[in-house]
């Protein structure tokens, strides 16, 4: 019996870390967690244990401004009864020579990104409960999502995680378009331009990006990989949305 589901792992270059999230089902939420780690699914070391876990940040997932592929493990142990989750890599499977080749491209990129603008990512936080403040408990729809403080229009609780450091080479200055609702009933008028990222971490729609200079906020749209190697993105050109003075979102904190 498996009793983990979406089981996945978001690497960040920026900041050196690989976060692991999972869910498991309700009765072994208050189980022992154990999140084991392997270099080729031969070896296992045990890198974190304890309770009541739905995510782990793995902070040795960059060495030596190198990535690491690592493939990861969870079991929950629940009295006497162990569950193990499916084993999930960070590239899934890929050679060792491509593996390597990509990460000197990246390197090589990291670079050139870093002369752009520095940025903060705020990844909605996609697997966590619907927002209690705006979720209609009888039908589940989400309603007035975009004043609510608990989920910062993302409709999901707490809205976004911790800030990720990194970094976009802007390819456009914010203009006017028309782009298609969100609940797909029409258009509306954005302010919309186009950037380039590192793919770590994986950019989606519904992301928050903060110019770190100027405190502009920008809201994640479509990404098409513009550089990649092998199975590995290096780089995504990411269409965003300026988003207004007084969106919800402008009441995000972060410390610069
Ligand atoms: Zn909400």
């Amino acid at each position: 019996m498996n009793v983990f589901r979406e089981l996945k792992v978001l690497p960040s270059y920026g900041k050196h870390s690989a976060l692991i999230t999972w869910e498991v089902d309700t009765e072994y939420r208050d189980g022992f967690f154990t999140v084991l780690r392997s270099k080729d699914e031969t070896e296992w070391e045990t890198i974190f244990t304890g309770n009541a876990e739905t995510q782990y940040v793995d902070h040795d997932f960059v060495i030596r401004n190198r990535l690491a592929n690592f493939f990861y493990q969870i079991t929950v142990q629940k009295k006497t009864v162990t569950h193990k989750s499916d084993v999930v890599a960070t590239f899934g499977p890929v050679s060792r020579e491509c593996f390597g080749t990509a990460n000197v491209i990246l390197q090589d990129w990291g670079k050139k990104i870093q002369q752009g603008t520095a940025v903060k990512i705020f990844k909605q936080l996609a697997y966590n409960p619907p927002c209690p403040a705006c979720t209609d408990a009888d039908t589940g729809q989400k309603i007035g999502t975009t004043l609510c403080k608990v989920c910062f229009a993302t409709g999901y609780e707490g809205g976004f995680g911790e800030a990720i450091d990194s970094w976009m080479l802007k390819a456009s200055e914010p203009a006017r378009a028309t782009i298609d609702m969100e609940d797909g009933m029409g258009t509306r008028d954005a302010q919309i331009c186009q950037v380039r990222m590192l793919a770590y971490p994986t950019l989606r729609r519904g992301d928050m990006i903060v110019d770190v200079g100027r405190d502009d906020r920008y809201l994640v749209g479509a990404s098409t990989p513009f550089s990649v190697f092998g199975k590995l993105p290096i780089l995504y050109d990411t269409q965003m949305e300026l988003l207004r003075r007084n969106d919800i979102r402008y009441q995000v904190g972060w410390i610069k």
